[in-house]
């Protein structure tokens, strides 16, 4: 393997780890950068997620938080654009939107109608009859549906994407656990791993559930712990319905291209507990007939759990770290982390190359003095 001293070395494989990696290499063609981490780790969040991009359906202020994931779902088409041209690998995108049915949101309806038009939101009010023609599928009693301007991907096919374009470029995509660091006072030299020691000039801890864990070994307290989320894939004829369906504690997505749906999905702290169990899904699968009836009769394709990484505050820590001269965070990006990608990507590559204009201090890593 080569070890040598690298410009960049990001620990994490996941969608923010390499999308980080992938920013930096075309923003700065000649860095030397590697990629740490297991990357098909089962329970890892890039892999496990349905690949809602909802920054409108998510949020219902208009905060920091709010635009910067609005900002990345402006930036998706054209970040999947650019890397698929580099990977030659596709990744299903689709702008088709989302439905939110009234009965779900029953308490915060007119909330979420003058949010959407305050904030200047794409949507569109369905009265049932509309329901009926537009989305007949529905259950009857959904009563009107809120159409959103959202959006859709692949989530599986985006890192494998990610993966591919980060070999292409020239980026060590090397499977190491990091289990240590070498320090030289209050700067990194090497990460510590099964293959041995890599030495870089600049880290990026990017490694989702898993970097309060690694952050301690650096006597760092990152108050950042995982949210368990059980999921499924059942199997309904592409053509079914093409919008992501929020209902009330549920949701489902598209993934089309005979990829069936997902349903999602359950949020447990319980650690990294990686069971998956079958009475969970079959209620999930209930809830979500509820509004889609097809469903009870889909075939269960698979399940699976996959842990986010929740910060405290539940917003992203990105940035510079306080402690160290030389490493940087991204992570807790929580339920959105593939929503925040394209913009996550640009930011960090900002903080990094050290020309980041305007530091979001609601995501800085000052706030936990980390
Ligand atoms: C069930 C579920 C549904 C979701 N749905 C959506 C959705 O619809 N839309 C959306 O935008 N977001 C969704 N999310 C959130 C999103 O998936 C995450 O925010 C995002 O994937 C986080 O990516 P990550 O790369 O930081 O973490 P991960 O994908 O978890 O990757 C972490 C990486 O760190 C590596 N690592 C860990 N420890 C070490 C170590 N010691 N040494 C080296 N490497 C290490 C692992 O191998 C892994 O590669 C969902 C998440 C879950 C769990």
């Amino acid at each position: 393997m080569d070890n040598g001293n690298f410009d960049i070395v990001v620990i994490g494989s996941g969608v923010i780890g390499h999308s980080i990696a992938f920013r930096l290499k075309q923003d700065v063609p000649h860095l030397k950068i590697a990629v740490l981490g297991d990357p098909v780790n089962s329970l890892q969040a890039s892999r496990a997620a349905a690949g809602m991009l909802a920054p409108f359906c998510e949020c219902d202020k208009a905060d920091q938080f709010f635009r910067f994931c609005r900002d990345s779902l402006d930036k998706f088409p054209l970040f999947l654009a650019e890397l698929v041209s580099v990977s030659e690998v596709p990744v299903h995108f689709s702008p088709a939107g989302s439905l939110m049915p009234a009965s779900n949101y029953r308490e915060t309806w007119e909330e979420r109608k003058a949010f959407f038009l305050r904030e200047n939101i794409p949507h569109e009010l369905w009265s049932m009859e509309k329901v009926r023609r537009k989305a007949p599928y529905l259950a009857e009693d959904c009563g009107e549906v809120m159409w959103v301007g959202e959006g859709q991907v692949n989530n599986r096919q985006m890192h494998d994407s990610l993966m591919q374009a980060s070999r292409k470029l020239g980026i060590h995509v090397l499977e190491a656990n990091v289990s240590g660091f070498i320090r030289k006072g209050s700067t990194i030299a090497s990460a510590v791993t099964d293959s041995g020691n890599i030495s870089g000039e600049k880290f990026v801890l990017a490694s989702g559930s898993w970097s309060s864990q690694l952050a301690r070994v650096l006597e760092v307290s990152i108050p950042l712990k995982p949210i368990k989320g059980q999921m499924c894939r059942v199997q309904l004829d592409d053509h079914f319905m093409d919008f992501t369906l929020h209902g009330k504690m549920t949701y489902i997505a598209p993934w089309r291209e005979g990829n069936g749906f997902v349903i999602g999905s359950t949020m447990e702290d319980r650690g990294f507990d990686p069971s998956i169990e079958d009475e969970v899904i079959d209620r999930l699968i209930a809830k979500a007939a509820e509004i889609l009836p097809a469903l009870k009769t889909a075939p269960l394709i698979e399940s699976w759990t996959g842990l986010r990484p929740a910060a405290e505050d539940l917003m992203p820590i990105m940035g510079k770290s306080v402690k160290y001269e030389n490493l940087f965070y991204s992570s807790g990006h929580y339920r959105n982390g593939i929503l925040m990608t394209p913009n996550q990507a640009d930011y960090m590559s900002g903080v990094i190359r050290g020309t980041l204009c305007d530091e979001i201090l609601e995501f800085s890593p000052t706030r936990y003095n980390l």
